[in-house]
């Protein structure tokens, strides 16, 4: 059954669509590395993994951002708020779109956890999904 997500940024500037041929196409996780903590300015970050090709702004250029260790961020000019992110490997085959970007974020709930040695001691694990010490793919 085919899925048809919107998002968008905080100021409407940018719009996205998702257009998956099955809901299992989206893979949505939480990531506690370094990277992702800065990046969010919050504890972990929260995306769900898309085929690229599933994956297209309706309105807005996106601005791009691309980190030293190779992952780049795509965001808002004029409200700051990010949109999707990909490492290097992913660029051609995947985009990780920032959850709370989302209109309807729910429809694609977490599967799992990453780099959950760098969990905070305060923060609960999820249950009912997998959990991986490191690596995010
Ligand atoms: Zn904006
Ligand atoms: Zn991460």
């Amino acid at each position: 059954m085919a899925v048809q997500l919107k998002g968008r940024c905080v100021c409407n500037t940018l719009q996205y669509s998702l257009h998956l041929s099955a809901p299992d196409e989206a893979r949505t996780t939480l990531c506690h590395c370094q990277s992702c903590r800065r990046a969010f300015g919050s504890n972990y970050g929260l995306t769900t993994k898309v085929p690229v090709e599933s994956f297209k702004y309706e309105s807005g250029h996106a601005k791009l951002y691309k980190q030293d260790n190779g992952v780049t961020r795509e965001f808002c000019e004029i409200c700051g708020a990010y949109i999707c992110e990909y490492g290097e490997v992913a660029a051609e085959k995947f985009r990780y779109v920032m959850w709370g970007s989302l209109d309807d974020p729910e429809q694609v709930p977490p599967q799992g956890e990453f780099f959950c040695k760098d969990r905070p001691g305060w923060m609960p694990e999820i249950s009912g999904v997998f959990h991986k010490q490191e690596i995010k793919q």
